[in-house]
């Protein structure tokens, strides 16, 4: 990647194991290290539209129920159904966030990196590995559009359009 490499975005998710463990603060300190900014961040509880959207390349996958299981943090009660989604952007942001999270089968990963250190496999057979990163630009740009609606960020990293809605229901504080 040259010095004058485009700046990427990427989303990073705090799956829910890494909230029920408490490794976001590990995972934001890492985060820093690699001088990237961060553009957006909300807490989400996943639905399961959201959950299989997410995931759909995996959807004829033997596991595709468990992992919609446990991205929506089904397993570990009602505290833990939530993802922490952050949107972070830097120059090589993809790979450096892939290569801080490590190999996608906790067992396989570096031992120094977030899903080596802090992974498992559950007896379900799912890769419980903490953090999810995007894997490529163009899923990048999908997951980012799936997950965040353009005033969520800072700025619009992707060309938006105004649209007039009618008759919205919004709750507001009472
Ligand atoms: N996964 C799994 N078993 C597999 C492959 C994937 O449990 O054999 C889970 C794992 O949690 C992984 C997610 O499905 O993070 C998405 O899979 P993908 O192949 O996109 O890996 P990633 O991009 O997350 O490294
Ligand atoms: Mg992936």
């Amino acid at each position: 990647m040259s010095a004058t490499a485009a700046l990427q975005p990427t989303l990073i998710l705090v799956k829910p194991d890494g909230l029920k463990k408490s490794l976001t603060g590990n995972i934001l300190t890492k985060l820093a290290e690699t001088r990237m900014i961060i553009v957006g961040a909300k807490v989400v509880q996943v639905s399961r539209e959201l959950a299989e959207a997410h995931y759909t390349h995996l959807k004829d996958k033997p596991f595709f129920g468990e992992l919609v299981r446990y991205i929506q943090g089904e397993i570990y009660g009602a505290d833990y159904r939530r993802v922490l989604a952050m949107v972070y952007r830097g120059e090589d942001a993809i790979r450096k966030v892939r290569d801080i999270s490590g190999a996608t089968n906790p067992e396989e990963a570096d031992s120094t990196s977030i899903r080596g250190s802090y992974g498992r496999i559950t007896t379900k057979g799912v890769y419980e590995n903490v953090i999810h990163a995007s894997s490529s630009v163009e899923d990048a740009e999908r997951e980012i559009k799936l997950w965040f609606k353009p005033d969520e960020l800072v700025f619009p990293i992707y060309p938006t359009k105004t649209v007039i809605r009618e008759k919205i229901t919004e709750k507001v504080w009472a």
